[in-house]
């Protein structure tokens, strides 16, 4: 019974938020420590990785600012066609690095054959990219990227946002070469938000050894010190830990296939709705968007009223992202969303549309 169709924080069980109910253990107990390991690497199968996953005390921004204060000490290309890779350039500006743009418009992919050109031009450190631009409904072709990037420029360090995705979409951190590659928990994992995790390669910390003002609570070399003693440097997100231990659980009960392909159904089930209905995604087809279907407001629906409509029947959709409020809208279908609650909830759209 999903009633948020908004791209985070996204409804949870009620069963994943009981967990959260039980005694807090002290972070540096034996209990505590057996079970922060077992969800650490629980997460190294949702990565697709055989490195490591930290699970981090802030939500996914954090993430993105280790990536950036770590893996580069000067110079960072950052691929923006959306407002979350704006915000990691942002990151990456205000923690003092050189940081050049690869910028695509928004609705359109970082294209490859652009980015071959840039990196021939220029040595980088590190490239971020978001793989699901939640802005604009729009998946970027990742695995191209990151082949394009080995090829040209090996040793270039390859972040990757998938805040919006990850535990939505297959993402293959190793096989695509990824060497950190983040996620938020309030979004496709569907549990409370307040965490985040960062797959990280061996390369990615024999990098941060090079680099200087690495700060303290970002780290990663602390980070790995303290995560090969199953802990953190400081207090672990102790209740959050536990839910994220148990949704792990049910997420592999469903099966990662299984998981992803109900996400693909669902977004595309509101694809297939709004283009019989005249309205198209922002994103071309090829690109878009699994979890989060931005659509053009062809029709000039009223989206604060629709909403209040929704708000009735118990749900809500989100509206345009910045600029983009009105003449679009978005329908995320993540985490604990069925198809029956998006046939519901596009029943009732079509009701206030009539
Ligand atoms: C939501 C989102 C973020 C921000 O994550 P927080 O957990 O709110 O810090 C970053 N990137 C993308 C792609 C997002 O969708």
């Amino acid at each position: 019974m999903a009633r948020m169709f908004v791209p985070g924080p996204v409804d949870v069980a009620p069963e994943v938020l009981e967990t959260m109910t039980k005694p807090v253990l002290p972070h540096r107990s034996k209990e505590y420590e057996a079970i922060f390991q077992r969800a650490a690497k629980k997460c190294e199968d949702l990565f697709y990785t055989k490195y490591r996953v930290f699970i981090g005390t802030h939500s996914g921004s954090g993430m993105q600012e280790t990536g950036i204060r770590n893996l580069a000490q000067k110079d960072v290309l950052a691929c923006v066609n959306g407002a979350f890779a704006e915000r990691w350039y942002d990151v990456a500006v205000s923690n003092g690095k050189q940081t050049d743009k690869l910028e695509a418009e928004w609705g359109k992919p970082i294209d490859p054959q652009q980015l071959r050109d840039t990196l021939q031009k220029k040595h980088y450190e590190a490239i971020t990219i978001v793989h699901n631009e939640t802005s604009v409904g729009l998946e970027n072709p990742v695995k191209e990227l990151c082949e394009v990037i080995q090829e040209v420029s090996p040793d270039t360090l390859i972040l990757v946002d998938a805040v919006s995705s990850l535990a939505g979409t297959k993402i293959e951190m190793d096989a695509w070469g990824i060497d950190f590659l983040l996620t938020s928990s309030q979004k496709c994992l569907a549990l409370p938000p307040g965490i985040s995790l960062a797959g990280t390669s061996d390369r990615a910390l024999e990098k941060a050894a090079t680099v200087e003002n690495r700060g303290w609570y970002f780290d990663l070399l602390i980070m790995e010190n303290h995560r090969l003693k199953n802990s953190t440097a400081m207090t672990s997100a102790v209740s959050l830990v536990y839910a994220l231990d148990y949704q792990l659980d049910r997420i592999f009960a469903e099966g990662l296939d299984a998981r992803f392909a109900r996400h693909a159904a669902m977004s595309q089930r509101v694809y297939d709705w709004a283009v019989e209905r005249g309205m198209d995604s922002l994103a071309e087809a090829q690109y878009r968007s699994k979890t989060v279907a931005t659509i053009k407001n062809t029709h000039s629906i009223e989206i604060p009223k629709l909403n209040a409509y929704l708000l009735e029947r118990g749900m809500r959709i989100a509206n345009g992202y910045g600029t983009l409020k009105n003449t679009t809208f978005r329908i995320a279908t993540m985490g604990e969303t069925q198809m029956s609650d998006v046939d519901e909830l596009l029943g009732y759209i079509d009701e206030f549309i009539k």
